[in-house]
Formats: structure tokens, sequence, C-alpha cells
């Protein structure tokens, strides 16, 4: 399970002293030198370490804008990256300028703001200049630091203080203890088959408890010390009883199974065609954001196991290809064959479960992420209506499924073939089977 470290964003109108606090916080006194242009330059972010605690600290100043970006739109993406990004806030100012009508500008941005915010008064060189710091209670932001970036007072207290405030929850993300697993599928696919096969014939160690909601009945496996909660098994027993529409009631109850499940296994029966059913079936699933496991059942039906070639036989090649064609959506799940029957392929299927359910916790630190998008914008610039579309900082909001977050200059400039392209561009370094991906625009002038 991927950690994703503290952050801390430095943020502050031009020449407060963003650049050289940066170094001193990462250890580095070099100037950083520029890049080319659309690389976004290795001054943005940075990992370090203080008192055993590892962080990443994120220079708003190291973003590239254009020539003709206003400042004022450059404060507001300041902000907007702090905002969503921050576990905690520097905001820096100058003791030997004072309080300066930019600072307020960038005040203003953070009022409401609910997470840890340091006002860090920079240039405060000497003790006499900590009395200039005062003015700065002026902002209304809080808590009052002077340092000097440049010769190191006061920064080692800052760190200190830093450390306290960062949350401990984002240090370590937690490893779900189970997998609810949710079994779902157009009727007569084998769903109820399929879980007594697992029930029954698996190593697994199983037991059937009381579902997390009223009604339902759970049937809990165990391999290789990872547990796996099939749910809402009753539903699938319970055949006999069913009134209404079917067609309705199986929608209505794959529904429910996927909002509450981690991973949800797709059924489909090897021996038909793929019908309209498996794909709202899949469309459900991926629009739900779970991860996906393609179970193709009754595969002995195809490939019998007496070896003996049938009318029906086709490859697995051939299937898996026409699962990609017909079900594009969930065109990144791993595709497994099994036959409830014979009791083939279960053990497989749990260990796709368990790879899917890793890449759906998949987390990627703030620096390769950008390093990786930063190159795509820069090979394959987006111009629509004379504006380039550019982006100044990515982040990953958050796992289960990947969430990443694009702050770009203008997200009227996207359309879907550009985030299709960027996916792409991701999936061709980290696979992430079994997982979808959600990309997400923002400007920097939603903040309401
Ligand atoms: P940024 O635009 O906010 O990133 O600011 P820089 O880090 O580039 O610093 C702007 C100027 O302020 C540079 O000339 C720095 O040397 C100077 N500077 C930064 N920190 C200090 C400090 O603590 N004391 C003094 N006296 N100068 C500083
Ligand atoms: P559900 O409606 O999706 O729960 O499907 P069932 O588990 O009730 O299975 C529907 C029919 O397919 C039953 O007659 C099963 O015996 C049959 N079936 C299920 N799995 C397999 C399999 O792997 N191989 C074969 N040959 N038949 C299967």
């Amino acid at each position: 399970m991927s950690k994703k470290l503290p952050v801390i964003v430095i943020v502050g109108r031009p020449n407060v002293g963003k650049s050289t606090l940066f170094n001193r916080l990462i250890k580095k006194r070099v100037a950083v030198v520029e890049d080319e242009p659309g690389i976004t330059r290795d001054r943005l972010y940075a990992e370090t370490e203080w008192r055993g605690k590892r962080i990443t600290v994120v220079d708003t100043g190291g973003i590239l804008f254009h020539d003709d970006d206003p400042l004022v739109e450059q404060i507001r993406i300041q902000a907007q990256i702090a905002i969503e990004e921050a576990d905690v806030v520097l905001f820096l100012t100058d003791a030997t300028a004072g309080s300066h009508p930019d600072d307020q500008l960038l005040a203003d941005r953070f009022r409401g703001f609910k997470k840890p915010l340091l006002v860090v008064v920079n240039k405060a060189d000497n003790p006499q200049r900590d009395g200039f710091a005062s003015e700065f209670y002026e902002l209304g932001l809080g808590e009052i630091f002077p340092i000097s970036s440049l010769h190191g007072r006061g920064v080692a207290d800052l760190l200190d203080h830093i450390v306290e405030l960062i949350p401990a929850a984002s240090e370590q993300e937690e490893k779900p203890d189970e997998t609810r697993l949710a079994i779902i599928g157009r009727p007569n696919v084998g769903k109820s088959s399929l879980l007594n096969a697992f029930s029954g014939e698996t190593r697994a160690i199983v037991s059937s408890i009381p579902g997390t909601t009223r009604d339902t009945v759970d049937t809990v496996l165990k391999l290789d010390n990872e547990t796996i909660r099939l749910i809402d098994t009753a539903g699938l027993r319970r055949k006999g009883k069913i009134q209404g529409s079917i067609e309705y009631y199986m929608a209505d109850r794959a529904k429910r199974a996927i909002e509450r499940c981690d991973c949800a296994l797709i059924i489909v029966a090897g021996d038909e065609g793929l019908t309209d059913g498996d794909k709202r079936v899949a469309k459900m699933a991926h629009d739900d954001g779970k991860a996906v496991v393609i179970v193709v059942n009754k595969w002995d039906l195809v490939e019998p196991p007496d070896g003996q070639p049938r009318n029906k036989s086709i490859p697995k090649k051939v299937m898996r290809q026409t699962l990609q064609d017909q079900l594009p959506e969930v065109g990144y799940a791993q595709v497994c064959f099994t036959s409830a029957k014979e009791s083939a392929g279960l053990e497989a299927v749990l260990r796709t479960v368990f790879k899917a359910m890793e890449n759906y916790n998949f987390r990627l630190s703030t620096g390769q992420l950008n390093r990786l998008f930063a190159e795509a914008f820069h090979k394959k610039p987006l111009t629509r209506k004379g504006k380039t579309l550019k982006m100044y900082y990515c982040t990953q909001v958050k796992t289960a499924p990947p969430t990443f977050v694009f702050f770009v200059n203008d997200p009227e400039l996207v359309h879907f073939s550009y985030m299709r392209y960027l996916e792409n561009v991701f999936r061709k370094q980290y696979a992430l089977e079994g997982t979808s991906l959600r990309m997400v625009v923002r400007s920097s002038h939603e903040r309401k």
C-alpha cells in the first residue's frame, strides 16, 4: 500500500523568497536552472525529511506561467493548488517590504480555509526585523512566524511546528482489511453456481455472516491472509421468489451490489455471445468507479475438460478480443475463465481480484505524476480557437480509483479525446489493470 506524504505548499507573491525557502527546506542551496519551456521545473516539488517525517514541499512560485497570465490569475492558481493539495500552507511574506496589496489579494483566497496555514514572514534576518512581522496579523490569517530563508534563522522552529500540524491521517493510507466483492451479471450466466463453487470448492475458508445492510447475507472467503466478502449472497441464492420484471429486479440488485462493493466480478457466459444486458452491467460497474474483473464462465462448454473440441470451440484469445470490442468501457479489466460446474479457475479469479485491488489503491508521487503529464502535454500540445491548453500542476487527490486533478489555464479547451490521450499515456507507463482512472480538469477560476 502506497503512502501519501503530507504536503506542504508555499504560496506568496513574487520575490518574497519562496524559492529560497523551498531550497532551504529541501536542503538544496543551488539555484535551480530553468528547464525548457513546457517542462515543469524541478523547483515545483520535492521530498524532504524532518525529524524522521517525510514530507512533500510544493513551491507554487515554481509554476511556469505564460507571459500573458495576469498576476491575479497566477495568484488564483497558486491558491487553488494550495487549497486542494496542502496539509499545511505556508503563506510567505516579506518583512523588509511590509504588508503589500498583493499579499492581501492572495490572503483573500484563503478566507474560511479550514486546514492549517502559517503566515511566514521571511527576510527577518535579525531580531530587530521580527518587530516588522507583527503587521502581518492584519492579513487576518492567524499565527506569524518570522524567519530568514537566506540565513536559516527560525527555519528549524518552523519545521518543528509544521511537523506537529501534519494530520496523522495523511501519513499512511489504511489498507482496507477486506475486499468487498460483488458477483454481477445478467440472469443465467452462472452467478449462483459460481457462488456455490467459491463456497464449496476453493481452499478458501468460508463463512456466511449477516451483511452490513438489512436482509442481506454475505459470504466471507479467506485466501493467502486476504479476506474477501462476497456481498449480498442471499440475493443470489434466493432465486425462486423473484416477483415482477426479472430484468428490472436484476438491474436493481446489481446496482445496489455495485454501490457496496470495492470490486465487481462481471460474469458473462462463455457459450453465448455478449448481450446488451452484459453491456449494461459493465457500464454500471465502470460508472461507479469500482475495480473490475471479467469472468467468462461456462468455459467447460467451450473448451471441454475431456479435451474433445466441440462446434463452439474458440480460443481464449478470441474471447478476450470480443470482450475488448464489445465492452470497451472496461477495457482495463483482466479476463478470467471459469467453469462453476467443474470448479475450475476459481483461485485465479481471486488472485486477479487481489491484483485489481492493488491497482485500485495505487498512488503515484506528485513528482512522478507531474513529470509524466508535463511531458505528455509538451509532446502533444492542444490548441483550439487560437488558445493553447496549459497544465500548471497535477495531483492525485485520491485512490480507489486513482483520481488525478489537472490544474489548467482553460478547461473549456479540453475534450474527451485529449483526456483519453492522457489516460493512454498514463497506462502505457502504469498499466493498472483492473481499475478505472478518474481525471478531472480544474481551472483557476472555479473557486466559488
Ligand atoms: P520568490 O520569487 O518568492 O521565489 O523569491 P526568491 O526566493 O527568488 O527571492 C527573492 C529575493 O529575495 C532574492 O534576491 C533572495 O536572495 C532574497 N531573499 C530570499 N530570502 C531572503 C531572506 O531570508 N533574507 C534576505 N535578506 N533576502 C532574502
Ligand atoms: P445465475 O442466474 O447467473 O445465478 O445462473 P445460475 O448459477 O443459476 O446458472 C444458470 C444455469 O447455468 C444453470 O443451469 C447452471 O447449472 C448452469 N451453469 C452455471 N455455471 C456453469 C458452468 O460453468 N458450466 C456449465 N456447463 N453450466 C453452468
